[in-house]
């Protein structure tokens, strides 16, 4: 006996629809991008009941024909596609014809159309998979759909839609990412007949300013990369300005907003050091790309997107991010707006720690980071730096308090320290630039000191052999499973080296990478945070001094390799509020 059948239209429908519609917000995402492929100049979206009980989206685009107001039901029926090949040169939001007919297989859908040739407008119900009123009517040029009571046919489904704050939340959330990737089209968002958006036409920094809150104005920094064929242009947020919550964070190529973990992560990876590690910056990133380089028909909502070369757009993300953070770097700046490189070009050289040098250094630079507080409004602020100054009024010796912390004042600002995080930072970025196989950090080992592994441990070794002699350990293989340690990083104070190579080892186990330079970044964290240039309990004035001018050396001062502050501020408003 014959057991398979074909499904009825309408049942097949509706379990296609099940992918491209899951809920409200997928009908606005949909809507918006077929008003934004009629070269919609306004759209307009009305909800209520958080888009169960009804979605309108109005525009003043194109408009359709009779015909096709209702042919655009029907499924696979699109006027963007017509043969397999333009699936490659896909220049519109849509093109799986599956929209309108997934919309219609969940709700009762009424549209409105008119073309700017036609004397009159169409309108066309449809419910249960069939058009069941068509008239002529009067209409502006332009299209509304109104899709009603959600689900109503999939109780199950119904039933699965969340409260209606979370769903109006993904409403905006569509809105927002179609808002901020056409600042040219004028938005706006009716809820529950009050007036949540409307944002006009204006430039993508405003777009996001009035999309966001005005305080983002202060909180952008351009990025603008172009590699050949591949554009990256759009705004990041300033480190200081990342939130707890990954809300804020869009991705768009070829202005259609994805989601990717991978680049995701090259952005996040980006901001190592200047953010905590549970902190989120804002961005808004466009990649332009050959159309024929990416493959965007992989999920039938269209946010997924396969590129030919993943690798390759990692790697660009990941720099020009780092770029636009390193033109704009505003680490040192604690609560000032200028966007002003302070340190920029000064690459004071972290030498070992001799009693004579730090006496040296500190009376050359000691004043020079505070110059950088006391000029930071002033332009060209870098002159300061290299300036022979003369004594700087109000500054006070600092002061220990209990084992990790300095008290100095500056100015009128009190700053504290965590000299374990300041620490770690000022090795961090000593060694992060520093040559394999140039042993000038080096310390020779009375007697060589042996260490030998089992034969994974020994595996992850060799690995990482290079990188452990960048940082200025003189090692060699020895024998099957063993290394010899015949020097070790100078200027350290009383370091454990053995306890430090177990280091590298377990987290290059915890962290299972397989990037050669995040193992490197991985093993500079550790090392960091094992070694201390000082490590005793009492620190002189002359060895606080040092760990602060030499943190303001640095090019990220304020926060440690983890995201952690390395110093916070205290102004003459915050202590006074304190009595
Ligand atoms: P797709 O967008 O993938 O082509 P849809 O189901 O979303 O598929 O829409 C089907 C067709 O209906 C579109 O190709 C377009 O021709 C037409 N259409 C849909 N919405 C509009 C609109 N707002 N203005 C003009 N034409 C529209
Ligand atoms: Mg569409």
């Amino acid at each position: 006996m014959n057991i398979i059948n074909t499904l009825p239209k309408s049942v097949a429908n509706q379990i296609a629809a099940g992918e491209v519609i899951q809920r409200p917000s997928s009908i606005v995402k949909e809507l918006i991008e077929n008003s934004i492929d009629a070269k919609a100049t306004i759209i307009k979206v009305i909800i209520k009941d958080a888009g169960k009980q009804s979605i309108t989206v109005i525009d003043n685009g194109i408009g359709m024909s009779k015909v096709d107001a209702v042919n655009c039901f029907e499924r696979h029926s699109t006027s963007k596609l017509s043969k397999a090949e333009d699936l490659f040169h896909v220049k519109t939001m849509g093109f799986r014809g599956e929209a309108l007919a997934s919309i219609a297989a969940v709700s009762e859908v009424i549209l409105k159309t008119k073309k700017k040739i036609g004397k009159t407008g169409n309108q066309v119900t449809f419910k249960e998979g069939k058009v069941i009123k068509e008239s002529d009517i009067s209409f502006e040029n332009g299209t509304s759909i109104n899709a009603k009571n959600l689900f109503y046919n999939i109780p199950a489904r119904r039933n699965f839609l969340k409260s209606n704050n979370v769903e109006l939340r993904h409403i905006i959330d569509e809105f927002i990412r179609a808002a901020i990737s056409h600042p040219k089209i004028k938005f706006i968002l009716i809820n529950e007949e009050a007036e949540m958006y409307n944002l006009d036409p204006t430039n993508l920094k405003r777009r996001i300013v009035s999309s966001f809150k005005k305080s983002y104005e202060n909180n952008l920094i351009t990025c603008n990369e172009k590699y050949g064929a591949i554009s990256i242009v759009g705004y990041i947020g300033k480190p200081e300005n990342s939130k707890r919550t990954r809300g804020e964070q869009f991705l768009f190529v070829n202005n259609r907003f994805i989601k990717n973990a991978y680049l995701n992560h090259a952005i996040k990876s980006s901001y190592e050091g200047l953010i905590e590690d549970k902190k989120f910056p804002f961005y808004a990133l466009f990649i332009k790309i050959n159309t024929d380089l990416v493959d965007i028909n992989i999920h039938p909502t269209k946010t997924e997107i396969k590129f030919e070369d993943d690798k390759l757009i990692y790697n660009l993300v990941k720099s020009s991010i780092k770029k636009s953070l390193e033109k704009f770097n505003i680490s040192p700046s604690i609560n000032f707006d200028a966007d002003v490189n302070f340190t920029k070009n000064i690459n004071f050289d972290i030498k070992p720690v001799e009693k004579e040098e730090i006496t040296e250094s500190h009376s050359k630079k000691k004043k020079d980071w505070a110059k950088i507080f006391e000029n930071v409004k002033v332009e060209n602020s870098e002159r300061f730096l290299f300036e022979e100054t003369s004594s700087i009024e109000n500054e006070n010796d600092p002061v220990q308090f209990l084992e990790n912390f300095i008290f100095k004042q500056v100015g009128e600002k009190l700053l504290i320290f965590n000299h374990k995080f300041c620490q770690q930072r000022i090795l961090y970025e000593k060694y992060q630039n520093s040559n394999t196989n140039r042993y000038t950090n080096t310390q020779q080992n009375l007697f060589p000191l042996y260490i030998d592994f089992n034969g994974s441990d020994f595996k992850i070794i060799q690995d990482i052999f290079d990188d452990i002699k960048s940082i200025g350990f003189n090692i060699d293989y020895f024998g099957k499973n063993s290394i010899v340690i015949n020097g070790i990083p100078s200027g350290l104070d009383d370091i454990n080296e053995k306890e430090i190579i177990d280091g590298f080892i377990e987290e290059i186990k915890n962290n299972n990478s397989d990037l050669k330079s995040e193992k490197r970044d991985i093993i500079l964290k550790s090392f960091s945070k094992k070694a201390r240039i000082i490590n005793k309990k009492n620190l002189s004035t002359i060895e606080m001094n040092l760990i602060i001018d030499r943190l303001f050396a640095c090019k990220n001062p304020k926060y440690s390799p983890d995201g952690k502050q390395n110093f916070i501020e205290l102004g003459i408003d915050k202590v006074e509020n304190l009595f």
